[in-house]
């Protein structure tokens, strides 16, 4: 199995150091048992989730995950400026992605290594499990020659759109339904006749519906067609942020010269062009060429264009011109078969049961429901269980609708003590027999797993006890959790009530 088997991974408490007596048999350090690189591609792929894709691509994609202990991290990067970067504006993220990854806070150390070589793989492309090695034949940054490279030469965008298509991103992987039926032909239309159906697309929705998703297909089938149509994909940002520098460099000719002669423009995510006056202005004039000379153009936006702040008449009125359809909301029939596309996509197969509890959960965006297939399948795979409801209620907390608060200690104070018939007092005190001892050590755990709180924080809460002696409790839990089933049945019952929309 190409995964490391420690299950405790998955909290990100890592049973690895802990020599201290236990049956066992001892792990080797966390950083050896653990594949980094696939590791850090599903830190990436859970990154990817959060940013905007050029955000990703310039900061995301060549860093590297060096290291990992039971608490921290160290994520290397080519150099100081990137380093500063991340820590300052992506710290949080990547902190978020790590927890949503191994189950628990980590602390990031960020490191410089200027000779650092990245082991390059596509983050967003499911990880399936099957090889944990990562894709040898990219190379380290992602240049224009390594996109034409990896497309085959010519069946490429341009080489200055800003994103290299996504090879999942293709019709044939979109599913279908009442939701994005329009959408969906309104794409397959314009990828077979560029030009002549529906000038511009204008595609609209919430974030996490499809929309990138449908550009990229539509380029893809260009692409399958004429492997030398001139397709620039940009994002608005990068519009807009090459335009800014046009104008600084007194640059504008060029900028227009590359704009306008293309034969399909794809803007994804235009409303940035809300509140943005001179961008607009130069938008409409590449609009009008382009849509003059009979070039497609293709638009999406996270709502309609009378919507977008500002944006100005004529603009409105030209990108109603073509075709605007929206996107919207998943029905259930149309998650559950997302669900089971995504896991069979991943080689593994949902159990019926489990498939509905996330579509029941997961209602309003795809991208989440996508997210818990990974990470699900990703849990089962890592701790060598089998794929059922309750591992899925377990590991997917954070998956579920959000209008629920996150339970606090309170709350897991109030479980636990109701569960165990004792007293917080008790629990806070220095009483070591085991009638008291595990119903706190379950208290420290749920503390680790469900709040943000530090071990220190939660043993200054339990009677200032030592962080050492909290990551003891995690570990011990951690471990019964896989071995004994009386403990895990509980454990899998206190959530429940955690999570139940009365909280504890
Ligand atoms: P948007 O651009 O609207 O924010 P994306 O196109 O990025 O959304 O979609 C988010 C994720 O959900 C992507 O991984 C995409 O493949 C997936 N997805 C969205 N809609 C579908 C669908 N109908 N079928 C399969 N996957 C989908
Ligand atoms: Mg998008």
């Amino acid at each position: 199995m190409p995964h490391a088997t420690d299950a405790t991974g998955v909290t990100g408490i890592h049973g690895t150091t802990d020599s201290g007596g236990s049956a066992a048999p001892e792990s080797p350090p966390a950083s050896a048992s653990i594949d980094l690189d696939e590791l850090w591609g599903r830190v990436q792929a859970a990154v990817q989730k959060m940013v905007r894709r050029e955000q990703f691509e310039t900061w995301f994609r060549r860093a590297s995950l060096t290291h990992i202990d039971d608490e921290s991290v160290s994520l290397t990067v080519q150099n100081g400026f990137a380093r500063d970067w991340l820590k300052t504006y992506y710290e949080e993220i990547l902190e978020r992605a790590l927890e949503s990854v191994l189950g628990s806070p980590y602390r990031i150390v960020f490191e410089v290594d200027a000779e650092l070589t990245v082991p390059q793989r596509r983050a967003e492309e499911p990880d399936n499990g099957h090889d944990a090695s990562p894709t040898p034949s990219v190379a380290a940054t992602p240049s224009t020659a390594d996109r034409a490279d990896r497309d085959g030469g010519a069946s490429a965008l341009l080489h200055s759109s800003d994103v290299v298509l996504n090879a999942q991103y293709t019709f044939d992987n979109f599913v279908v339904g009442p939701c994005n039926r329009f959408a969906h032909a309104a794409c397959v239309g314009v990828a077979e006749s560029p030009g002549k159906v529906y000038n511009p697309l204008f595609i609209h929705g919430r974030v996490g519906l499809g929309k990138t998703h449908l550009l990229q297909s539509l380029c893809h089938t260009i692409l399958q067609r004429n492997a030398r149509s001139r397709i620039l994909y940009l994002s608005c940002e990068t519009f807009v942020n090459h335009f800014i520098s046009a104008l600084e460099n007194g640059d504008l000719q060029k900028f227009r010269g590359k704009y306008r002669n293309v034969d399909l423009l794809v803007v994804d995510d235009i409303h940035v062009l809300a509140n943005k006056e001179r961008t607009q202005e130069e938008f409409f004039h590449t609009f009008n060429t382009l849509y003059n000379a009979g070039h497609q153009i293709v638009l999406s936006s996270d709502s309609p264009p009378v919507d977008i702040p500002t944006l100005q008449e004529r603009l409105i009125s030209r990108f109603k011109w073509g075709l605007v359809t929206e996107v919207e909301n998943p029905c259930y029939e149309t998650r559950m078969a997302i669900l089971k596309r995504k896991s069979r996509t991943r080689g593994r197969q949902l159990p019926e049961d489990v498939a509905r509890l996330l579509a029941e959960r997961i209602d309003t965006n795809i991208r989440e429901l996508e997210g818990a297939v990974t990470k699900l399948l990703g849990f089962a795979s890592l701790t060598n269980r089998p794929i059922t409801v309750e591992l899925a209620q377990e590991c997917l907390r954070e998956h579920f609708p959000r209008q629920k608060r996150e339970p606090a200690m309170e709350d897991i104070v109030q479980v636990v003590t109701q569960r165990f018939g004792v007293k917080l007092s008790e629990l806070q005190s220095k009483r070591r027999n085991n009638a008291i001892a595990f119903p706190r050590q379950i208290a420290m755990y749920l503390a680790r797993r469900i709040t943000r709180m530090s071990l220190e924080e939660i043993g200054g809460y339990f009677g200032g006890r030592d962080h050492s002696t909290v990551l003891h409790a995690v570990k011990k839990l951690t471990r019964l959790v896989e071995e004994d089933p009386q403990t895990r049945q509980v454990l899998v019952e206190l959530n429940l009530e955690l999570q139940s929309p009365s909280g504890a």
